[in-house]
């Protein structure tokens, strides 16, 4: 079989990469082990263009969320099937202070688009504190990120674009115009591996740092159509279940739930909500991060047949689609990479 492309992975970034390569008019394989960790399966697909405690506009913004809601809107129509909710976040303020800041700071040009409005009291709602009001964002809400990926798998068996299995390293040949593995010969292979990049021995030497998170699945009477975050996130899904996460933690990395993580997700939880709830599930999964909070895009530093797109982290359903397009038009037409996600920054460590 021959390709243009070889793409191992179908996480997020997998599957939004194969989807530009098939719009451009040229091929795919994808080869996938659906046993191995995908942190996909687990997230909570928020996106969120204000975020942290600090509530600022998150990095490289405009053109992020400019591309991701017609991105995928487009996928469903492809596909058929509904994974993008849009739905405003509602960060109640933690002082008057914020909120007189949030005023002034809701005409800027360049705020306005993401603010939907200001809350100055707490009419707003009864199921959170929040005394000093808050914010309620725009071109917000969240992707059902195992639906699409288990969708798009379907879509490409269906063509005949995939393969169960596990990519086995040793099986590859690099050769000058492109490259061998098994039976297929491809342009080009990209990696998006996610955390099994660790064990990539191509690219096991870019800065990753994984970071495990959990979140609960709740049941509540409670009633609301937006997303609640202030320390935790709430996503009200349907019929009263809610999805509240996540934690953050660089240490211990092992793929399993724990205790920890729910009393502090609970706790956080008490802190915010006056609803009752019931937790009714947990799940784990490890974020592909990186040392400088940026993506791994771009060529091998020897063998420019090898190309990576990974890492991710915490924002896999805002960054993958424009990264995702970007480089496609590096590999496709020599477009230039955005200098902040090119592994190049790091090619002092290869
Ligand atoms: C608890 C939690 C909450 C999150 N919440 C959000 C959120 O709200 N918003 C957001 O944007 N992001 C969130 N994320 C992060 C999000 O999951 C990631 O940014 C994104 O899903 C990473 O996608 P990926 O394709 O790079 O990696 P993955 O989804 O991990 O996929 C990697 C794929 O590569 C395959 N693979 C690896 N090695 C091989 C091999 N040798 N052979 C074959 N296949 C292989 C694996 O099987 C897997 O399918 C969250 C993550 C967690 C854990």
């Amino acid at each position: 079989m021959q390709v243009d492309y070889l793409v191992v992975g179908q996480g997020l970034a997998g599957t939004v990469f194969c989807e530009h390569v098939l719009r451009s008019g040229k091929t795919v394989l994808v080869i996938d082990d659906p046993t191995l960790s995908n942190s996909s399966k687990v997230a909570a697909g928020l996106y969120n263009p204000i975020t942290g405690r600090k509530l600022v506009k998150t990095w490289n913004c405009d053109p992020l969320f400019e591309y991701l809601i017609p991105f995928y809107r487009s996928l469903e129509e492809k596909l058929g099937q509904k994974f993008l909710v849009e739905m405003p976040i509602y960060r109640p303020f933690p002082s008057t202070e914020v909120l007189n800041e949030w005023m002034g700071k809701s005409a800027e040009a360049s705020y306005a688009p993401y603010v939907k409005e200001i809350k100055s009291t707490p009419s707003f709602t009864d199921d959170i504190s929040n005394d000093c009001g808050g914010l309620l964002l725009n071109k917000s809400g969240y992707v059902h990120t195992d639906k699409l990926i288990s969708c798009y798998r379907e879509y490409l068996k269906a063509e005949g674009l995939f393969l169960n299995d596990k990519f086995d390293h040793t099986q590859l040949i690099i050769e000058d115009g492109g490259i061998r593995y098994k039976e297929v010969s491809a342009k080009r292979i990209v990696f998006s591996d996610g955390k099994s990049v660790q064990n990539n021995p191509h690219f096991d030497w870019l800065p990753l740092r994984p970071v495990k998170g959990e979140l609960l699945y709740i049941r509540t009477n409670a009633v609301f159509g937006v997303i609640y975050n202030k320390g935790v996130f709430v996503i009200p899904l349907s019929n009263g279940i809610c999805k509240v996460g996540a934690t953050y933690d660089n240490k211990n990395l092992e793929e399993a739930i724990t205790s920890e993580a729910k009393d502090e997700l609970v706790n956080k939880l008490k802190e915010l909500v006056k609803f009752d709830f019931e937790v009714i599930d947990q799940k784990v999964g490890i974020r592909p991060a990186t040392k400088d909070r940026k993506p791994f895009v771009g060529r091998h530093p020897k063998f420019s047949n090898l190309v990576i797109f990974n890492g991710l982290g915490a924002k896999g359903v805002s960054l993958a689609p424009f990264y995702a397009k970007q480089l496609l038009a590096h590999l496709e037409q020599g477009d230039e990479l955005d200098k902040e996600v090119n592994i190049e920054r790091f090619f002092s460590l290869f």
